[in-house]
């Protein structure tokens, strides 16, 4: 996961580590995440999505990573 991680973060702006943790809390208290590892609204694997900044949680109607 953490090669998937880096490959995905080539040329792109990614999060804090903080930022970063924030997201994948809530993605593990989302009813929505699958097997643990995947959002059931874009079928991504959450820890590689949460770490682009340009990345959105696509919850219908309103993010959950919203602050
Ligand atoms: S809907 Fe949002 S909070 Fe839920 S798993 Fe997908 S990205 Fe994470």
């Amino acid at each position: 996961m953490a090669r998937l991680v880096e490959i995905a973060s080539r040329s792109r702006a990614t999060v804090g580590d903080a930022e970063y943790e924030r997201r994948l809390a809530i993605c593990s208290a989302c009813p929505d995440l699958q097997y643990g590892t995947t959002c059931r609204h874009c079928g991504c694997l959450v820890k590689v999505r949460a770490k682009l900044v340009e990345s959105t949680c696509p919850y219908p109607y309103a993010s959950q990573w919203a602050q």
